[in-house]
C-alpha cells in the first residue's frame, strides 16, 4: 500500500514541540515579514504563517509597503529591524515587483535573522555543510521524510528543478545528507530515464501534473513541491473555480509508488513549518552571540 506523506500530521506533531520550546523562552519570539503591493496569493502565505505563529506562541511583524516603494526605502526598514533586538527573523514575502532587485534587498537581511536562507552568507554555509538557515522548504522535505523513517543515505535523489529558493537548496541539502544527487532542468534530454532511476524523487518544476506514470516505477518514493493553480473546466464567468495541484499527477502515480506527498497537504505545511524552525533557531544564536 503506498504511504501518503502527509505534511498536515508532521506539522501539527512538530509544532507541539515547537510550541513548548518557545513556551520556555525569556523572551518572545518574533519574526518580521516584508510585503510589498498587495497580490492575492502572498496574502495567503503571509496569513498561514501569521495563523501558525498564533499556534505556537510566536509574534508576526508585518510590515506592507505600497506597490512604489523605492528599494532604498526598504533596504532602511530592513537595517532598523536588524538592529530591533526584539526582532529575530526578518523574510521578505516573494515575489516582488521586477522593478526592485531581489537580490541586493535580501542581502541587507542580517545572516542570523535571514530565517529563509536566502542570503549569500547562509547559501555559502549549506554549501560547506555548515550549520546556517537552510530555506524552509528544503529543511521541510527533509523533516517530512525523517518522520515517516525513510532512509536518504546512500539513495538516488533526482531533483527535478533548479531554482535558486527551491531545486539547488534541496539538492545540496540531500547531499550534505550523504544522498547520490542528480538536479534535472529543462536543458536535461531524457528526464524520464532520469527519474526512473531514482530511490527519491523531488519535483519542483512549477509545471502542473506534469510527472505522469511513464517518469516513475515501483517502490519510489516521491515528494512534490509543486504548487499551481488549475481553472475548472467547468469554469464559468461569474464563479471561479481554483484548483490546487502539484508537479505530479497524483491519481497516476500514487497507486505505483510506494509514498508519495499530496498537494495540497504535503511539502506546503512542512514550508510553514520549518521557517519557524529556523526563527527558534535565530533565537538561540542571537543568545548564543
Ligand atoms: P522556478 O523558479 O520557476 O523553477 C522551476 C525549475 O523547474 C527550473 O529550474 C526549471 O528549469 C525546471 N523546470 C520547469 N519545467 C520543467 C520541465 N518541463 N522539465 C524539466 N525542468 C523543468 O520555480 P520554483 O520557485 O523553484 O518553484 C517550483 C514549484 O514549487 C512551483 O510550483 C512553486 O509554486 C512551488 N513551491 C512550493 C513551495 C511549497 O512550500 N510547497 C515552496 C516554494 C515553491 P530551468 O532552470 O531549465 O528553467
Amino acid at each position: 500500500m503506498t504511504i501518503l506523506l502527509d505534511g498536515k500530521i508532521v506539522r501539527d506533531s512538530v509544532a507541539g514541540e515547537l510550541k513548548n520550546k518557545i513556551l520556555g523562552l525569556e523572551k518572545k519570539l518574533k519574526l518580521a515579514i516584508l510585503q510589498v503591493g498587495n497580490k492575492e496569493e502572498s496574502n495567503k502565505y503571509i496569513e498561514q504563517k501569521k495563523l501558525f505563529a498564533e499556534k505556537i506562541g510566536a509574534e508576526v511583524i508585518h510590515v506592507r509597503f505600497s506597490e512604489d516603494v523605492s528599494q532604498e526605502k526598504i533596504c532602511a526598514e530592513i537595517q532598523k529591524l536588524n538592529g530591533d533586538a526584539s526582532v529575530h527573523g526578518i523574510i521578505v514575502q516573494l515575489p516582488l515587483p521586477e522593478t526592485l532587485d531581489k537580490n541586493l534587498i535580501i542581502q541587507n537581511i542580517d545572516p542570523i535573522k535571514d530565517v529563509d536562507g536566502l542570503t549569500s552568507a547562509n547559501t555559502k554555509l549549506l554549501w560547506k555543510n555548515e550549520k546556517g538557515h537552510v530555506p524552509a522548504t528544503a529543511r521541510g522535505i527533509l523533516t517530512l521524510l525523517d518522520y515517516y523513517k525513510i532512509e536518504i543515505k546512500g539513495k538516488k535523489v533526482v531533483v527535478v528543478g533548479r531554482s535558486q529558493l527551491v531545486g539547488k537548496p534541496v539538492a545540496l541539502s540531500f547531499l550534505n545528507r550523504d544522498a547520490i544527487v542528480i538536479v534535472c532542468h529543462r536543458g536535461t534530454s531524457s528526464i524520464m530515464s532520469e527519474t526512473k532511476q531514482a530511490d527519491i524523487l523531488v519535483v519542483a518544476a512549477g509545471n502542473p501534473e506534469f510527472i505522469t506514470k511513464d517518469f516513475v516505477r515501483e517502490g519510489q518514493v516521491v515528494v512534490d513541491v509543486g504548487i499551481n493553480v488549475k481553472k475548472s473546466e467547468h469554469q464559468s464567468e461569474e464563479i471561479l473555480h481554483k484548483k490546487v495541484v502539484g508537479d505530479v499527477n497524483f491519481a497516476e502515480v500514487s497507486p505505483i509508488v510506494s509514498a508519495i506527498s499530496p498537494v495540497p497537504g504535503g511539502v506546503g505545511p512542512m514550508t510553514v513549518l520549518s521557517l519557524f524552525q529556523n526563527l527558534l533557531d535565530a533565537y538561540i544564536m542571537i543568545e548564543e552571540k
